[in-house]
């Protein structure tokens, strides 16, 4: 990341509907603290939030804006768990370590809500999302799925078996799906703008378009920008995806991916009624899936597809708006306003990676496409492990986090292929 250029925030439907949010100056000299959180995302601010809420001295270094990665250009939905789902962290980890993970498989949603009720957060939220099988084998998962969640305890589901899911979705071709009364959507901009809020009223400081440079391990930790520097006990890193080149030791293990968004023109009640008649957001089950949904002033959101290693496509439009037209054809003459791109973090095993280096400097990251909740989530516990409640934070810490195949150079083309024969066994049905 350049510590000279400005970075401005995504051209996104986001953006253009953001509430207000002040100017924040970049860092300049020499300043102490508790902690540093190094990005203000969901998981930096998350963390921040909690940490700010505990009483300590904290401040934010953010190389763009709040919002200005994933956090600020997302799907917006609140998907409920972790990429990889708890019957694969049975099968590789043992009981012990799913049960530890399945009791906090649905706390991100419920920080999510606390937080919103709590500060008052004016963020569009809205109940209720949905998985969409789209052959056999998806619906099959789709129910194996359902008796899991319910397991560990969510008891909010409702499969739709046959045409029955066209109750919630008015496009042909699904062969089923599964409802989560409790899983949700929202402007995650408006959410994270909210969250930096609520942590700057309890004394918190954010430095915008201050990228870190360089960090010196020791105590006190010495953050150094362009400008200024931050001496700190603790660090807390949460750059996601958008982390390049400061700290090698939390990149070798995961790959940057990216994924984009189209946005149409407002649509009239009834034609976006007739698309999703309460209001559900939508992923399918592929391997690179789409997801969906309408925003409050009736836009029709539409996502999909990964590119590995985060390139930005040439043309967003020309690549997303036939994914769209497959599902809801009868949007052909509808005009697209907005069209961005974002970047998540994938691991390998789709677990995120928690870890501390040298005793003192967290991280969180690697939520493989799914971190609106699981972000929110890294943020307690980071807070928990810092006042000496490491069982949770632990629980995650202890997964392995592995190399992808190929290293640095091959990872891209390796996982293009891998990615390419799953999405092959999905156009198949297999
Ligand atoms: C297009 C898209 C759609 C998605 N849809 C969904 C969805 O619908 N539901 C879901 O659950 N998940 C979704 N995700 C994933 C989800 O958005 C992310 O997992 C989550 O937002 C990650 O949050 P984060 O705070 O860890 O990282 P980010 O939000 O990426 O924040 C990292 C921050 O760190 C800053 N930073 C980086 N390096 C430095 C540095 N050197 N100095 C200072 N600051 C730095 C960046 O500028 C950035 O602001 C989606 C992701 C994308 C890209």
């Amino acid at each position: 990341m350049s510590a000279t250029t400005p970075l401005e925030p995504a051209a996104s439907w986001y953006a253009a509907s953001a509430n207000a949010a002040p100017e924040r100056p970049p860092l300049s000299g020499v300043v102490s603290c508790d902690v540093c959180v190094v990005g203000a995302g969901f998981t930096g601010i998350s963390a921040a939030l909690h940490l700010a809420e505990q009483g300590l001295k904290v401040m934010v270094l953010e190389a763009a804006c709040v919002g200005y990665g994933a956090s600020g250009r997302n799907g917006g939905q609140i998907v409920n768990s972790y990429s990889r789902d708890m019957d694969v962290i049975e099968a590789r980890f043992g009981a012990r370590t799913a049960q530890a993970l399945g009791d906090m498989a649905f706390e991100g949603n419920r920080i999510i809500r606390d937080r919103i009720a709590d500060y008052a957060i004016d963020c569009d939220l809205r109940d209720g999302n949905l998985f969409a099988a789209c052959n056999a084998r998806q619906l099959k998962g789709l129910k194996e799925h359902k008796a899991l969640w319910e397991r560990y305890g969510n008891t909010s589901l409702e499969l739709l078996e046959g045409d029955a899911y066209q109750r919630e979705v008015s496009a042909e071709g699904y062969t089923g799906a599964l409802v989560d009364h409790s899983g949700g959507h929202l402007h995650p901009l408006n959410l994270v703008l909210g969250e930096a809020a609520a942590f700057e009223s309890l004394g918190g400081v954010i430095f915008e378009h201050s990228p870190l440079v360089s960090l010196e391990h020791g105590s006190p930790v010495v953050l150094r920008t362009a400008a200024g520097a931050i001496r700190a006990e603790r660090v807390v890193m949460a750059g996601n995806a958008y982390l390049h080149g400061v700290l090698p030791e939390l990149e070798g293990k995961s790959m940057p991916c990216g994924t984009q968004i189209i946005a149409t023109e407002p649509l009239a009640d009834d034609v976006a009624r007739g698309l999703l008649p309460n209001g559900m957001a939508v992923e399918d089950c592929n391997y690179l899936l789409d997801y969906y949904r309408l925003t409050r002033d009736n836009r029709l959101l539409f996502g999909g597809g990964v590119n590995y290693g985060g390139e930005d496509p040439a043309d967003i439009k020309a690549l997303i708006r036939p994914k769209l037209l497959k599902v809801f054809p009868q949007l052909a003459s509808v005009r697209i306003d907005y069209a961005w791109s974002g970047t998540f973090l994938m691991t390998l095993n789709r677990l995120p990676q928690f870890g501390v280096l040298n005793d003192n400097v967290y991280y969180a990251q690697g939520y493989s496409g799914h971190g609106v909740t699981c972000s929110h989530l890294a943020g307690r516990l980071i807070s928990e492990v810092m006042r000496g409640r490491e069982g949770r934070f632990d629980a995650f810490a202890n997964l392995p986090h592995l190399p992808f195949p190929g290293g640095r150079l091959l990872r891209v083309p390796l996982s293009a292929v891998g990615a390419w024969y799953y999405q092959t066994r999905d156009r198949l049905g297999l």
